[in-house]
């Protein structure tokens, strides 16, 4: 059949996930075998083995669970953007939530706790979104991941996941910071505007890969 397969749809991986060697040798599943996809020449398409392994039965968009992946600086309303969209049965994966959620006495101050709730809040995150991303329900899973690195966006696009951008502006994103936020986010506001100079001026526009220099220094990953 992997023969068949590459016979029929060529070599060239189909996936391109970050790190593909773009030489096809394995036959992927478009419909994830455990979502009930047939094991039909239809159902594959040609993978390199590195993103056939890297995928494994994440969802690709059109199949499954819509995942929508938004990105932004703090405080710009990314959370406010989903609630007004959000239906019930969606799943939202919004780390500042999930944190609160783990504190049976709650800070005073959002997006304030201390880092060992933060390390706890960070595996669930990640537990969440692995999950999420594999749920064969045609639910949307609303993903913020504010500042991701390159090689993460490159992913999410592969996917065919929606990556959103929701940014009012510095100016309202640095009030809203320095009034609502703790003080160490506003090194993160710094960083989205050196990332997307074009954002300077209130807009809310579809989000450009800023390119290698997003990908080099470690990030919050949320
Ligand atoms: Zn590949």
């Amino acid at each position: 059949m992997t023969e068949l397969v590459l016979e029929t749809y060529g070599r060239v991986c189909w996936l391109q996930l970050p790190g593909c060697t773009k030489l096809a040798t394995t036959k992927d599943h478009v419909i994830p075998h455990d979502h009930g996809g047939p094991d039909t020449l239809e159902n594959y398409r040609p993978a390199c083995k590195h993103c056939n392994s890297k995928r494994q039965d994440r969802v690709l968009t059109g199949y499954g669970a819509s995942v929508v992946v938004v990105i932004g600086p703090p405080a710009a309303g990314k959370t406010t953007w989903i609630l007004e969209r959000a239906k019930p049965g969606d799943v939202m994966i919004d780390m500042d939530r999930i944190a609160r959620a783990l504190m049976p006495v709650l800070p005073d101050a959002t997006h304030e706790y201390p880092d060992h709730v933060r390390h706890v809040a960070i595996s669930a995150r990640k537990a969440a979104i692995r999950r999420a991303t594999r749920l064969r329900e045609r639910v949307t899973v609303w993903l913020i991941h504010a500042l991701p690195p390159a090689e993460d966006l490159a992913e999410y696009r592969a996917f065919g996941w929606h990556i959103e951008t929701i940014d009012p502006g510095r100016a309202v994103v640095e009030e809203r910071t320095r009034t609502m936020r703790p003080a160490a986010q506003m090194q993160q506001v710094d960083r989205w505007y050196a990332e997307h100079p074009e954002h300077l001026a209130p807009s809310m526009v579809d989000y450009v890969p800023a390119g290698a220099q997003l990908a080099a220094d470690a990030s919050p990953d949320w």
